[in-house]
């Protein structure tokens, strides 16, 4: 993949606007802190011009990647006027939520991505289907630009290898992620601290929100489909924010006789967000049944659908593609 444009458009661009996905997750937070900074230290046009938008909340465990106390809401942001807006880990552009319409006004529109399923939206598109994590995708861009990587940016692109890996565990795990993962601790990220943040710092009230949702879960055909309806009354239950079932869907599929596994969430009463995870099936094919997409082993959707129906609608799906 040929990067010159990125420098081209970055140096091109006056004021310039990073973009993460909604219910953001370590990739997406991780490449866009690295991106933030990459341009802060490396093009000196565009000091105090480059900003963060994030929707929804930022979860606890990702708060210590830096910078982030910088990132603001599209509403904050819902009179600036960028030229160049860049989208980070965005499968497809309805996952920017309330920041889509900021990039549907800027002119010119980078779109920076790993999912397979990504149809190249923007008007200069980096999508690398083959790449573990956005994280990766902004690595080899620095690397092939010979842009500084300094430790705070190691550390925002190690956070985004490490959990869009699943800690190194998922089949997008290659010898060119520990390669890459190595030389960001090379250049000052420090695995053993970013790990704890990651996955020894859950909110008390997750935990429980997780093992309540454990206890009422659904084992279908054979045990093989493992899934969990969450309505908001769960939540409310368990004063739980809208990042507390992040996870759950992975410790469905971690049971054995598992092949599939989907958590469906009631976002409002005609609305569920979908989230699907496997082990033998291509669940992005499922989520593509209903407008979603991501990757073969990890996948999403929202149907508009109350929680129960929705959840019938997705298993039906899960069952034909299973066969
Ligand atoms: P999630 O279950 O939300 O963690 O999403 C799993 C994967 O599917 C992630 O890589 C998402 O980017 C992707 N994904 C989730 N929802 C959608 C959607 N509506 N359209 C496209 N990709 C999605
Ligand atoms: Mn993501
Ligand atoms: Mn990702």
């Amino acid at each position: 993949m040929d990067f010159k444009s990125f420098k081209d458009t970055i140096q091109a661009a006056k004021r310039i606007v990073i973009i993460s996905h909604v219910n953001p997750d370590g990739d997406t937070l991780g490449s866009m802190s690295a991106l933030y900074q990459v341009i802060l230290n490396n093009f000196d046009h565009t000091k105090d011009s480059v900003d963060m938008v994030y929707n929804g909340i930022i979860p606890e465990i990702y708060k210590f990647i830096p910078f982030l106390d910088e990132a603001k809401k599209p509403e904050q942001v819902k009179d600036e006027l960028y030229d160049l807006a860049i989208a980070v880990d965005i499968a497809a552009k309805d996952r920017m939520g309330d920041s889509l319409p900021l990039y549907e006004r800027t002119e010119t529109k980078m779109n920076i991505d790993h999912h397979k399923t990504n149809n190249n939206y923007g008007t200069v598109n980096f999508v690398r289907g083959d790449a573990c994590s956005c994280g990766e995708v902004l690595f080899d861009i620095f690397k092939a630009l010979d842009l500084n990587i300094d430790k705070k940016t190691a550390w925002g692109l190690y956070a985004a290898l490490l959990t869009d890996t699943g800690g190194f565990r998922y089949d997008n795990t290659d010898a060119d992620t520990l390669l890459k993962s190595a030389e960001l601790i090379k250049l000052g990220a420090e695995p053993a601290k970013i790990a704890r943040f990651c996955y020894e710092s859950k909110p008390r009230n997750m935990v429980l929100l997780h093992a309540h949702c454990m206890i009422n879960a659904d084992f279908t055909d054979n045990n093989r489909i493992a899934g969990v309806c969450i309505s908001n009354k769960d939540m409310e239950k368990f004063h739980a924010s809208n990042d507390y079932t992040e996870g759950l869907v992975e410790e469905l599929r971690r049971i054995g006789t598992t092949e599939v596994s989907y958590v469906a969430k009631e976002v409002d009463e005609n609305t569920t967000k979908v989230s699907l995870r496997s082990k033998t099936i291509d669940v992005s094919k499922v989520a593509q049944v209903f407008n979603g997409g991501g990757h073969t082993f990890a996948a999403g959707c929202t149907i508009r659908k109350p929680l129960k129906i929705a959840k019938d609608k997705i298993l039906e799906e899960i069952r034909k593609a299973l066969g």
